[in-house]
Order: structure tokens, then C-alpha cells, then sequence
């Protein structure tokens, strides 16, 4: 079977192609087949000397046939990536209003400080006496985490949010399994049905049973619901604040004291924390372990971008089982305490990571919490704020948010205003990538029918404000002026059309094959 692909551009669409062109571009935006499928063989860029004779020291496991690897020139090399990176949307293109996911502009300042050779050039195996500058930047952006969070202990190593999930709860449960003195009968923990998919994935990893909390109609958790949970079974609480429906949560105070009279932990999820950072300190609010991530708050690249970062801060009661390695600052300059014996009173969960996080991603958040200053992160959370509800005030009166009231850093409408268009959430979005924009997060959180979660973020200009928001009206006209088909029937420009997503992820083709001659085949 081959798995080169149907270049003709019907394939993977609904209706047709209003332009069918002769090599399937469109426009200067050009297909692009598989490297192996411009394969010249004997296209190589390089002049290599003959080897002579000489014997193999690799034993066994020389290689014995082709290599197989495609033979292209230099320049076709170069177009292939330089055409597939146009493929690719990204923030430095354009809007990017993805709820939940934070994809604000990634200032060059903080590329321009990760690329001196000081901290590009660094290796993780060097000697420490020779990265003292690297464990001190380590150090001070844990110092930043930990002033910002109000919290006293923080892990750096995680590499993304969903790992700070997993560190967070290996350390309730090992703090759990520490105080039973053994393997912990606490087995149930706590999850709002808005919260993040990440947060009951980490606690099944974990082995807990997750039990979801129900939001109250004002799309807060129900305070009254969680209490009646708790028992000696809970090991915690895992909650976003603000919460996955842009909306803070009042009752945090409340919360932390029934959860910890219980005998449980409270884990905040802290993806969302660019709403409040500078404001609100979470560890006055008496959770025992949140995850940052700096690729969401603290501005270094995602999406495509590069590796995110998922620090975690602990409070007194769960400090002692951080994961190693952590930097210390003794009379001797910095170092790293790598193993469980070197760490004292400490009774580290594990290692999470090789070496000591994302060092790239410390060097830039460091950048933007300089550059920013106390009142420049002030100001992120505010303008992140204003901007949210600037679209929702410009949008409520065409389309229906999902609760009254403003908003923290993202603004949710659900899909009552598309009712008997014959328009879908999944149709509206689709439309909007004909209008040139990436759409909002569809169908999350799970609570709100065909929710669409906006974020703006704080780097959006007024003006790229007003025209997503005169976009979004002028698509809410047309769909309730009956022109369902036009929705039904988007995107029509781009490369390629309605895609089957859930194939495309249950069952990925990550191989290709090449294509079997006709003759061979019918053997
Ligand atoms: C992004 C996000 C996560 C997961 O973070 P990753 O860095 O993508 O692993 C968890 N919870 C919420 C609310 C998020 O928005």
C-alpha cells in the first residue's frame, strides 16, 4: 500500500475546490510533496573522498543494505522546509485566540538573551564550577516564581504543564504515603467537570480515582457539592483558578480550609495565571502546590515554537518531596543536589526529568520578568484582563456568553446564538480560517454547549481587536441571514479542507511506503 499522497485537492474535502489548478497550488501557496517522494537518487549535495579500504569496528550491527534515506539537492532542501514552515501558523502571523492555551507574542528580546554563547553553548554535563551564571539564573527565576506565588518551595525540573501536574501529585502522594507510613489509603481526588482534561489524566496516571465536582450556574465550583465529597479517602483537590470559564474562583479561601481539615491537598493548576500575576498571590489563598507555565504566563514559545516549562511551587507541607536535582547556594558558589542522599531532611519523590528543566525556556522567562519589572507583570494581568473583556462586550450583544459578568483573561460564548442557523461551532470556526484567523478554542470547557473560549491575550493591538471583532460580527450575520451552506461548506482556501481529525489521530500513518510497481504487485 502507498501512502504517498492524492495530490488531487478533492480528496480531502467537502463539496470541491472552488479553484482546481493544475499542480494543486493555489495562489503562491504551493503543495508539497514528501522528501521521499522527490527522491533523485544520487542528488546528493556533498563531495565526499573515497574511504579506501579500512575495516569497520561496528561488529555486528553494521549497516547491510541501503541506507534509504531520499537523495534531493541542496535547494530543493531548502524550499521543502522553507515551504512546510509557511505551513505553519504561528503567532508571528497573526491572531491566535486560543483559549486556555495563552498564545501571546514571544518577545525578541528573550531570544536575543538565550542565544549568547554563555547559555546557548552550555552543556548539562559540564562541570558546575563552569555554569555558575546558569544555576544563578536558575535560581533567580525560581526566587521570581516563588516571590509571585507567595509560595516558600518550588520544583524547576518539570518541562511542561502536565508534568508540574504530575510532580505536583506525586508529592501529595508521597507526602500522604509519608504520613500513613506506608502506601496511602487515600485514593479519590477531586476534580471540577470545567477543569483542564490534564488535571484527571494526572490523577489516574497517579493512581487515584478521579471524582468531578460540579460547576453552579454561575460556572464556579459548588462549594456545597465538594464539601459533601469529602471524606478520609480524599487525598485532594485539583483546581484552576481562574478557572477553564475565565472566571475567578471566590471561594478559594473556603476551599483550602475543608480540603485540609479533610486531610487532603489542594493542587491549584496554574495555566491560567497570566490573569492574575502581580494581583493575586495563590499561596494567600492556602493551596499546597500549583504548576507555571512559562510558555503561557512568562511568554517563551509554544505551539509548534518550542518546549514548553512547567515549574511547580509547594507549600511548607509538601517541600520536602520535591523531586531532585535543585539548585542550592552554599559558600562554595551554586551547585545542584543531584541524589536523594545529598538531600538532608528531605525525602525527594524521584527524579522527573534528566538534568535540571528547560534551560532555554528559563533564560527567556528570566528576560520577560526583568523586562517586565513588578509593574510591568501588574500590567500584563490587567491588560490580559481588559482586552478579554473588551471582546466580550463588543460580541455579547450578537453572540451568547456562556455566564453574566466579566471575565478574567478569556471570554466563553456557548452556541446559543447560531440556534436554528443550521451553523455549527465546528462550521463558525471553520469559516473563520477563511477570513484569515485561527480559531478560538471549540468544544472546551466540556460544561458549555459548543463552547468557544477567546483569549486575546494582552499582546493584541486595539486595532487587531476591532477587526477579530468586526470579523466575528459580519460571520454571526451572515449565519442568521441563512447561509448555512457557505458555513457548512468552509474553509474553502486553505491548502486543505475538512480533515478527519479523530482518524488522523487514532490511527497516524508516521511511515511512508514506497509506492509498489504494478507488475510486483499483481505477483
Ligand atoms: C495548558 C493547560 C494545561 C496543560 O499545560 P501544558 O503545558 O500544555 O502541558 C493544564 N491546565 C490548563 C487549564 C491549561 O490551560
Amino acid at each position: 500500500m502507498s501512502h504517498s499522497r492524492d495530490l488531487s485537492r478533492g480528496a480531502a474535502a467537502v463539496g470541491s475546490a472552488t479553484t482546481d489548478t493544475v499542480h494543486g497550488h493555489q495562489g503562491l501557496l504551493l503543495e508539497e510533496p514528501l522528501l521521499f517522494e522527490i527522491d533523485n537518487p544520487g542528488a546528493i549535495g556533498v563531495d565526499l573522498p573515497d574511504p579506501g579500504d579500512f575495516t569497520p569496528r561496528l561488529g555486528g550491527v553494521a549497516r547491510q543494505g541501503e541506507i534509504g534515506l531520499p537523495s534531493v539537492s541542496e535547494p530543493e532542501v531548502v524550499r521543502h522546509f522553507t515551504r512546510l514552515s509557511q505551513k505553519n501558523y504561528a503567532i508571528d502571523m497573526g491572531t491566535y485566540p486560543l483559549g486556555s492555551c495563552t498564545m501571546k507574542h514571544n518577545p525578541r528580546l528573550n531570544e536575543k538573551m538565550v542565544r549568547l554563547p554563555g547559555f546557548a553553548n552550555a552543556h548539562p554535563m559540564q562541570p558546575d564550577s563552569t555554569v555558575q551564571g546558569a544555576f544563578e539564573l536558575i535560581d533567580g527565576v525560581a526566587h521570581w516564581l516563588k516571590e509571585l506565588t507567595g509560595m516558600p518551595a518550588i520544583a524547576m525540573s518539570p518541562a511542561a504543564g502536565a508534568h508540574g501536574e504530575l510532580c505536583g501529585v506525586m508529592a501529595i502522594r508521597a507526602a500522604l504515603d509519608d504520613r500513613e507510613g506506608g502506601p496511602t489509603t487515600r485514593r479519590r481526588i477531586l476534580v471540577p467537570d470545567s477543569a483542564h482534561g490534564t488535571n484527571p489524566a494526572t490523577a489516574a496516571v497517579c493512581g487515584f480515582s478521579v471524582d468531578a465536582i460540579p460547576s453552579d450556574a454561575r460556572g464556579r465550583v459548588d462549594v456545597k457539592a465538594f464539601a459533601d465529597k469529602l471524606d478520609d479517602d480524599v487525598a485532594g483537590i485539583m483546581i484552576t483558578n481562574p478557572n477553564t470559564c475565565g472566571l475567578f474562583e471566590p471561594d478559594m479561601i473556603e476551599i483550602a480550609e475543608l480540603i485540609h481539615d479533610a486531610g487532603g491537598y489542594f493542587y491549584c493548576d496554574g495555566a491560567n495565571f497570566n490573569a492574575i500575576v502581580g494581583r493575586v498571590r495563590p499561596g494567600d489563598l492556602g493551596i499546597d502546590c500549583m504548576h507555571i507555565n512559562l510558555h503561557k504566563t512568562f511568554s517563551t514559545p509554544h505551539g509548534g515554537g518550542g518546549p514548553g516549562a512547567g515549574p511547580v511551587v509547594l507549600s511548607d507541607a509538601l517541600a520536602p518531596f520535591a523531586p531532585v536535582p535543585w539548585v542550592v547556594h552554599g559558600e562554595d558558589g551554586f551547585s545542584l543536589v543531584e541524589h536523594a542522599d545529598d538531600a538532608g531532611d528531605a525525602k525527594p519523590f524521584g527524579r522527573l526529568k534528566g538534568f535540571h528543566g528547560q534551560m532555554g525556556m528559563f533564560v527567556r522567562a528570566y528576560a520577560y520578568m526583568l523586562s517586565h519589572g513588578r509593574d510591568g507583570l501588574r500590567q500584563v494581568a490587567n491588560d490580559a484582563v481588559l482586552n478579554a473583556n473588551y471582546v466580550v462586550s463588543c460580541l455579547s450583544d450578537v453572540m451568547t456568553p456562556a455566564f453574566d459578568g466579566p471575565c478574567m483573561h478569556e471570554c466563553l460564548f456557548d452556541d446559543r446564538f447560531l440556534k436554528d442557523t443550521g451553523v455549527s461551532t465546528l462550521d463558525f470556526a471553520k469559516a473563520m480560517l477563511d477570513e484569515g484567523y485561527h480559531p478560538m478554542t471549540m468544544y472546551f470547557p466540556l460544561v458549555v454547549h459548543g463552547a468557544m473560549l477567546i483569549e486575546p491575550t494582552e499582546t493584541e493591538s486595539k486595532r487587531g481587536l476591532d477587526e477579530f471583532i468586526a470579523v466575528m460580527r459580519a460571520l454571526v450575520d451572515r449565519a442568521r441571514a441563512g447561509d448555512s451552506d457557505a458555513f457548512v461548506a468552509a474553509p474553502t482556501m486553505t491548502p486543505r479542507r475538512r480533515l478527519d481529525e479523530t482518524a488522523a489521530a487514532r490511527q497516524p500513518i508516521l511511515r511512508w511506503s514506497p509506492e509498489v510497481p504494478t507488475a510486483e504487485a499483481a505477483e
